[in-house]
């Protein structure tokens, strides 16, 4: 059972290079409030034990990243958000009851009306690259605010098409070869595969054909400034990197488990931003 200061943590594997503790532990120490935040470094066949042991272990719930998210999904209680993207990545207890959700969505929503204020408005058209947890949180998101045609690029043209499944109408599965003709009326175009990750291939894209109005968004952020963000800003477009996503992904575990609402400030950005500079070049980051 859990006693004295609340506790959470981090579950993954491998987990150790999450920024997860360095965000969590910034605002402890910012709010003053007593409480832990940890590294758990559970291998999938162990995880349904460390969940069921969450209360036990003095834990008021975790953060969820590769690659168990589709297990916390099953193996807990899920809100219509984690039900809606088929992941969760964040756990907290009701009523006794081991609860879930996906905060991927907010982050990604929070971030752009944070960064890019009005992003959504008049948005029709989005390129979406990828058909993984984060792409489904992204659409997910975009079919929230109202985004109307959403295309999902995805090197296993099936997974692209689950996602039609998944979310109806708005949503079609293209091709990769189909993207340059696909950009022509998209407003905004959004990474969500590795491409362009440290150790990973680089996403080879013409950024050529999309609207002078268009905004591109890379969920990368190791390294920070990707080439697709450069492409994007040399084409004067607004450009906005995955830090700030990861950021505010972070604000509704922390409510949860400690009962303060956290600012996402210019501060703890510099902080982890000075982190992923100091490991550039080691494995990239995981949230
Ligand atoms: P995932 O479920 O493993 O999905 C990976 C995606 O990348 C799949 O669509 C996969 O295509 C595609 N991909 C991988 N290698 C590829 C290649 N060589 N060529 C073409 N496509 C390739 O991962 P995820 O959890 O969705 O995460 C995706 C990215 O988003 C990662 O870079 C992650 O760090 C980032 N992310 C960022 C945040 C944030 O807060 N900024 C949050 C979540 C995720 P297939 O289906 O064909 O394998």
């Amino acid at each position: 059972m859990m006693m004295g200061a609340p506790a959470a943590c981090i579950v993954g594997w491998p987990v150790e290079h999450s920024r997860s503790p360095l965000i969590h532990n910034y605002w402890l120490e910012h709010y003053g409030l007593a409480g832990a935040y940890r590294r758990e470094a559970v291998p999938p066949e162990k995880f349904a034990d460390f969940l069921q042991n969450l209360a036990a272990s003095g834990y008021a719930g975790a953060n969820v990243t590769l690659p168990h998210k589709e297990a916390a999904l099953a193996l807990s209680q899920p809100d219509d958000r984690a039900r809606a993207v088929g992941a969760a990545n964040t756990l907290w207890f009701e009523a006794g009851a081991l609860r879930s959700t996906n905060t991927d969505v907010e982050g990604f929503l929070d971030n752009l009306d944070a960064s890019a204020p009005h992003w959504d408005r008049g948005l029709r058209n989005a390129v979406v690259l990828g058909a993984g947890g984060a792409a489904r949180a992204v659409i997910y998101g975009l079919e929230q605010r109202g985004v109307t045609r959403i295309a999902a690029v995805n090197r296993t043209p099936g997974r692209a098409a689950d996602l039609h499944g998944r979310f109806g109408e708005r949503v079609r599965a293209a091709r990769w070869d189909e993207c340059a003709s696909l950009l022509g009326d998209a407003g905004l175009l959004v990474n969500a595969t590795t491409l362009g990750m440290e150790g990973q291939p680089q996403l080879a894209l013409d950024l050529g054909r999309l609207p002078a109005h268009a905004m591109v968004v890379d969920l990368v952020y190791a390294p920070l400034q990707t080439p697709l963000l450069l492409a994007a800003q040399a084409r004067g477009l607004r450009a906005v990197d995955g830090l700030g996503m990861l950021l505010h992904q972070a604000v509704g575990g922390f409510a949860l488990w400690f009962g303060q609402k956290p600012a996402v400030t210019a501060d703890l950005r510099a902080l982890v931003e000075a982190d992923l500079g100091s490991s550039a070049g080691e494995t990239a980051g995981i949230s």
